[in-house]
C-alpha cells in the first residue's frame, strides 16, 4: 500500500522521519522519528505536551498526537534519508478543532459540502540576510530599485538555484525565481493546486529557504517589515474557486473574465478584511507593511484601503487575469494554513449572502486614494486587528470558536507584551518631556 510509511521507507531509503505540526503563531514543531518506529507511530501519531507550543492548551491537558498524513510525504532534497510530514493533531481520539491544518480542512469540507474546492497559489517573499540578523547579507545589493536586479539575484545563484531544483525535483512546477523590490529580497513561484495541498508546500517551503540558507552560510527570513526604509515581504494568494474541472471564478461574459460569484466572494472578503487582517498580518511588525509610507524604492506594493481593482498593484485585492484574482493583503508572517481558511471562510460567506463588493477603483490608490469617499481603511496595528475579529462572526461561525478565542488570547498576550516594552522611540521623544 503506497501510504504505508514503513514501505515507503524501506523502498526509497528513509531513515527517519520528521512529524510535523504548525501550531497558531505559525510555528513548525516536529519529532525525528527512525524509520523503525513509524509503523506504530503511523496509526496513534507521534506525542507532544500542547502547553509547550502556541495551541491554547494547558499544562494539565492530555497528550497531544500529531498523525502524519502520508500524502504530505517530502524527502528533505538537501537530506533525503529524511522524510517530513504534515499532520493532523488529535486530543482525546478527537480532532484538535484549534489545529490550523484541522481549521484549514474543515473550513474546505464546509466548501465542499457545496460543491466547491478552492485552489491557491502564494507569492513567499524573503530576505537573505548576515545570520545575526542585522542587516542584508549582500553589501553590493544597494540599488535605489533593486527589482528584478539581474546582478544581485545571480550572487545569489547558489542559493536560490538549489531551492529552485529542489521545488523542480519535487514536481512543484517551479517557473520562475527572481529579486524583489527591496534589497536583499527575493521570491519564488510554483505552480497553483488545492489550497491544502498549496498550504503543506508553504509551510515546507518556509523550512527549506530557511534550512538551505543556513547551509550556504546566510540567514533567512520571511518577517513582514525587517527593514523600516525597504519594502516588506508579502505572502499574495491567487485564489479561484472550483466545481470539478470548472473554475466557476471564470466567465468570458464578466467584467475582467471574473463570474458574479467570483464578484460576490470579494464582496466576502471586503466585508470581513478588518477580521481578516489579524489572521494573515497576525504580528506587532505586520502593520509596518501595510499603511506604511513610500519606501525608497518608491513604493510599499502593499495595501492600505480595503479595496479592489483590475490590474493595479495598489488595491487590497487585483484581478490581473480572468478567472481569478490575487489577495495582496497578507505578509509573510501569516500562518500558511489559517491564511486559506480565512480567505475561504470570508469569500463563501460572500457567495452566500450575495455580497457587493461595491465599485471597482482603477486608480492609483497611493497617489489618489485620497479622493475617493468611504473606501475602508486597513487596521492600524494588531490590537485593532484582534477588535474586529473578536466581533466577526463570519469568521467564528465558518472557523469556530475555539480557533477564534485561543487566537485572540494568545495573540492579545502578544500584543500585551509587545505594549509592556520600552522602546527606543520613547526615549527618544519623552525622556526630556
Ligand atoms: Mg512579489
Amino acid at each position: 500500500m503506497a501510504n504505508d510509511l514503513a514501505k515507503v521507507a524501506k523502498d526509497r531509503g528513509i531513515k527517519y522521519f520528521l512529524i510535523s505540526y504548525v501550531d497558531l503563531f505559525g510555528s513548525l514543531r516536529a519529532k525525528l522519528v527512525p524509520a523503525q518506529a513509524i509503523g506504530e507511530m503511523q496509526k496513534a501519531g507521534a506525542g507532544f505536551a500542547g502547553f509547550a507550543t502556541w495551541l491554547d492548551m494547558t499544562p494539565a491537558d492530555p497528550d497531544l498526537f500529531a498523525v502524519p498524513d502520508p500524502l504530505s510525504l517530502i524527502q528533505l532534497p538537501w537530506k533525503p534519508e529524511i522524510g517530513w510530514l504534515a499532520s493532523d493533531l488529535v486530543m482525546n481520539d478527537e480532532l484538535v478543532p484549534q489545529a490550523p491544518r484541522n481549521v484549514l480542512k474543515n473550513t474546505m469540507m464546509g466548501a465542499d459540502s457545496i460543491g466547491y474546492q478552492m485552489k491557491t497559489g502564494v507569492e513567499c517573499e524573503y530576505f537573505l540576510i548576515t545570520p545575526d540578523g542585522s542587516g542584508i547579507s549582500d553589501a553590493a545589493d544597494n540599488a535605489t530599485k533593486p527589482c528584478y536586479d539581474q546582478s544581485a539575484l545571480m550572487r545569489r545563484f547558489d542559493v536560490i538555484s538549489e531551492i529552485s531544483d529542489a521545488m523542480l525535483a519535487l514536481g512543484w512546477g517551479c517557473y520562475q525565481n527572481d529579486h524583489e523590490d527591496a534589497n536583499g529580497q527575493f521570491e519564488m513561484n510554483w505552480s497553483y493546486d488545492d489550497a491544502l495541498i498549496t498550504a503543506d508546500r508553504h509551510v515546507f517551503f518556509k523550512y527549506m529557504v530557511k534550512s538551505i540558507a543556513e547551509k550556504h552560510g546566510l540567514r533567512a527570513t520571511f518577517m513582514p517589515k525587517p527593514f523600516i526604509d525597504l519594502t516588506g515581504s508579502g505572502c499574495h494568494m491567487h485564489t479561484s474557486l472550483w466545481q470539478g474541472e470548472d473554475n466557476v471564478f471564470a466567465d468570458p461574459n464578466g467584467e475582467l473574465g471574473l463570474s458574479q460569484l467570483g464578484y460576490h466572494f470579494i464582496g466576502g472578503l471586503i466585508h470581513s478584511a478588518d477580521a481578516i487582517c489579524a489572521i494573515t498580518n497576525p504580528t506587532v511588525n505586520s502593520y509596518k507593511r501595510i499603511n506604511a509610507p513610500r519606501t525608497v524604492s518608491g513604493a510599499t506594493w502593499a495595501p492600505n484601503t480595503v479595496t479592489y481593482t483590475g490590474n493595479n498593484r495598489t488595491h487590497m485585492i487585483r484581478i490581473p487575469d480572468a478567472g481569478r484574482f490575487e489577495f495582496r493583503l497578507a505578509d509573510g508572517a501569516a500562518n500558511p494554513y489559517l491564511l486559506p481558511a480565512a480567505v475561504l471562510a470570508a469569500g463563501l460567506d460572500g457567495v452566500q449572502n450575495q455580497r457587493d463588493p461595491g465599485k471597482r477603483l482603477d486608480i492609483n490608490m497611493y497617489t489618489d486614494g485620497h479622493r475617493v469617499r468611504g473606501a475602508k481603511r486597513l487596521p492600524l496595528n494588531l490590537l485593532d486587528a484582534l477588535r474586529a475579529l473578536s466581533r466577526s462572526n463570519v469568521l467564528r461561525a465558518a472557523l469556530g470558536a475555539p480557533l477564534v478565542d485561543g487566537f485572540l488570547k494568545l495573540k492579545g498576550e502578544e500584543w500585551n507584551a509587545y505594549a509592556r516594552h520600552l522602546t527606543q522611540w520613547e526615549r527618544d521623544n519623552t525622556l526630556d518631556i
